[in-house]
C-alpha cells in the first residue's frame, strides 16, 4: 500500500492545507520520520517500549458470552488493557521517540477526553521531554481525573476556552504554540487527522493494531473474520485496525461513529451525516453548515466528540472498502451494559457505541465472526453513565 501518494493524498482526501509558517516543520517532520522509520535502533526501542512499556501484544480474547447472547461468534482485541487504558499510548510512544530522535525538548498535544493527554504526558515523563497540553474547558470538567492525572504526571494543562470549548478548539491552540515554538517543539497529534504526515505516521503507529489481530486470529480461529468493527472519532484505533487487512478483501469493515442525540439533532458523525471539505489542515470529510462554518458536535463519549475524520477513512468510505454507521448516546450507553453484563469488561464510552452496533448487525448476521476493536477502558467514564441513571 503505497498511500498517501507523495502530496499527501488517499484518493482525493487528505493533503496540506496550512499556512505558510507551518509548512516547514511539517516538512522537516515528514523527512525525519521518513529516515528514522527505517533506522534499526528505532524500531527496537520503540518495539520494547511497546512490549515491557505499554504492554503489547494486547490478547485478542474470545468473548463467548456474548457471542452466545448475540449468536455470532465474537472476538475482542484488548486495547484496554494497555498502559494508560486505552489504544492511544501506540501512538504517544511512536511520536515521542521520534521527536526525541529529531532533538526536540518540548512536546505539546491536544486532547479531548483527556486518554490522548494522559498517554502524551506520560510517555514525554517517560523520554525526559517537557509536555504542555491543550484541553477545552467543558472537556476539564467532564473528565477531571484525567486532568488530575496529567498534572501528577507533570505536564502542563492549559484550558482552552475558545469555540466550543472541546477537542477541536485544543486542536487549534495546540498548532498555533507549535508555529510559535517550532524549532524546539514536537506537536504530537492523537489521533489519524490533520496534515500530511500526521494521517500516515498516526496509522502507522497504530497499525500495531491490526498486524497483531491477524496474527491472533489466524493462530485462533484458523481463518480470517467476516468483519471488523471498531468505533471512529477522528479514526485512529479504527484505521490502525483496519488497515493491515486492506487487502483481505473478504473482511468487511464497519467503523461505527457518534449519533450523539440522534442524527437530526446535534451528533459526532462526520462520515455518516457530514459533507467534503477542509478542516484542521486536510480535505476530508467534515460538520459544516453551507458556509463552510464548522458545526458544534456532541457526544455522550467525549473522545469521539469531533467535527472532523481521517482522511483515509473518507477515502475508504469513498472506494466503498468500508462501511460507516452511527450510534447515539443512549444506544451507546446500552453498548456500555451489555459489555459490562456479559463478560464483566467496562468498555469506554467511546467503543461502547461499537458494541451496540455489533448487537444490530447480529440478527442479519448469525454465525459470523467479528473482531470487535475495544480501544479503552471504562474508569474514565464512571462518572458520565452513574449521572445518566441507568
Ligand atoms: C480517543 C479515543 C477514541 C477515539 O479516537 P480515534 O482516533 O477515533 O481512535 C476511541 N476510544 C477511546 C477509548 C479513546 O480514548
Amino acid at each position: 500500500m503505497l498511500l498517501p501518494d507523495s502530496r499527501g493524498y488517499f484518493g482525493q482526501f487528505g493533503g496540506k492545507f496550512i499556512p505558510e509558517t507551518l509548512s516547514l516543520c511539517l516538512k522537516e517532520l515528514q523527512d525525519s520520520y521518513a529516515s528514522i522509520k527505517k533506522s534499526k535502533k528505532f524500531n527496537q526501542e520503540l518495539d520494547l517500549l511497546l512490549r515491557d512499556y505499554a504492554g503489547r501484544p494486547t490478547p485478542l480474547y474470545k468473548a463467548s458470552s456474548l457471542s452466545k447472547e448475540l449468536g455470532m461468534n465474537i472476538y475482542i482485541k484488548r486495547e484496554d488493557l494497555l498502559h494508560t487504558g486505552a489504544h492511544k499510548i501506540n501512538n504517544a510512544l511512536g511520536q515521542a521517540l521520534l521527536a526525541r530522535f529529531m532533538g526536540k525538548k518540548r512536546i505539546v498535544a491536544e486532547t479531548g477526553a483527556g486518554q490522548h493527554g494522559v498517554a502524551t504526558a506520560t510517555v514525554s515523563t517517560l523520554l525526559g521531554i517537557n509536555c504542555y497540553i491543550y484541553m477545552g474547558i467543558e472537556d476539564m470538567q467532564r473528565q477531571k481525573a484525567n486532568v488530575f492525572r496529567m498534572k501528577i504526571l507533570g505536564a502542563k494543562v492549559i484550558p482552552v476556552d475558545s469555540g466550543s470549548k472541546t477537542l477541536k478548539d485544543a486542536c487549534s491552540q495546540a498548532f498555533r504554540d507549535w508555529v510559535a515554538n517550532v524549532k524546539d517543539t514536537y506537536y504530537l497529534l492523537g489521533s489519524a487527522v490533520g496534515p500530511c504526515p500526521y494521517p500516515q505516521l498516526v496509522r502507522d503507529f497504530q497499525s500495531v493494531i491490526g498486524k497483531e489481530a491477524k496474527r491472533q486470529i489466524i493462530g485462533q480461529h484458523k481463518k480470517m473474520p467476516d468483519y471488523l468493527v471498531a468505533c471512529v472519532g477522528g479514526g485512529s484505533n479504527a484505521i490502525g485496525f483496519f488497515h493491515p487487512f486492506f487487502k483481505e478483501k473478504k473482511v468487511r469493515f464497519i467503523g461505527v461513529e457518534a449519533a450523539g442525540f440522534g442524527l437530526s439533532g446535534s451528533s459526532a458523525a462526520s462520515l455518516v451525516k457530514g459533507t467534503i471539505g477542509v478542516f484542521q489542515g486536510a480535505k476530508s470529510y467534515v460538520l459544516q453548515n453551507q458556509s463552510g462554518q464548522i458545526k458544534d458536535t456532541h457526544s455522550i463519549a467525549p473522545g469521539l466528540d469531533y467535527p472532523g475524520v481521517g482522511p483515509e477513512h473518507s477515502f475508504y468510505k469513498s472506494i466503498k472498502r468500508a462501511e460507516y454507521k452511527a450510534v447515539s448516546d443512549k444506544q451507546a450507553l446500552e453498548g456500555f451494559n451489555l459489555l459490562s453484563k456479559t463478560e464483566g469488561i467496562i468498555p469506554a464510552l467511546e467503543p461502547a457505541h461499537a458494541i451496540y452496533y455489533l448487537k444490530k448487525m447480529a440478527k442479519g448476521n448469525k454465525g459470523k465472526t467479528v473482531i470487535l476493536c475495544l480501544s479503552g477502558r471504562g474508569d474514565k467514564d464512571l462518572d458520565i453513565v452513574r449521572e445518566c441513571k441507568l
